[in-house]
């Protein structure tokens, strides 16, 4: 068995793999120290990932592809039609903003608009919490069999980090 890690703020043994957000994260990585983050009390830090138990951290899906959009959507479920705008998305869900009542566990068909010519994004949400941020939705089926989400996801993850840093991208091994 390898290694394990645990929270140096908290001692917490629940800690993901981040993907490298920075250009001193990613040059990092060129000497096998990635990011961590804790699932406790959210702390990150740095380690190496040598002889480290992988499958007891695996990498955080949700964190590494969080990125800001504007688009605009529509939603739909039982006799409530909405539409908002989603101000961040990821693989694992969406926040947006809308004027429509809903509630936690609320499930709605999300239809979100990436571009004039092409089809929106159709995925099924659950909403998972409200805040002063916005709606927060995860969506139910598993993203990664969304090709469509999958392929818009990635390419605006692209974007995104060539804009937040000069730096190319160090691949990561798992
Ligand atoms: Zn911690």
């Amino acid at each position: 068995m390898g290694r394990l890690l645990s929270c140096p703020q908290c001692s917490h043994e629940k800690v993901l793999r981040s993907r490298p957000l920075s250009a001193s994260e990613r040059m990092a990585a060129l000497f096998l120290l990635a990011p961590f983050s804790c699932q406790h009390c959210s702390c990150r830090f740095m380690a190496s990932r040598i002889g480290l138990d992988a499958p007891r951290h695996p990498v955080d899906r949700r964190e590494h592809l969080r990125i800001p959009v504007r688009l605009y959507l529509s939603f739909s479920g039982g006799k409530v039609r909405g539409e908002g705008t989603v101000l961040d998305l990821s693989m694992g869900g969406c926040i947006i903003k809308s004027e429509t009542q809903v509630h936690v566990d609320d499930i709605f068909y999300l239809e979100i608009a990436t571009g004039q010519q092409d089809r929106p994004i159709e995925v099924a949400a659950m909403v998972r919490s409200i805040s002063s941020r916005g709606i927060a939705f995860k969506f139910l089926r598993a993203a990664q069999d969304n090709k469509r989400l999958l392929a818009f996801v990635q390419a605006q993850t692209a974007d995104h980090l060539q804009k937040s840093a000069a730096a190319p991208e160090v691949p990561v091994k798992s």
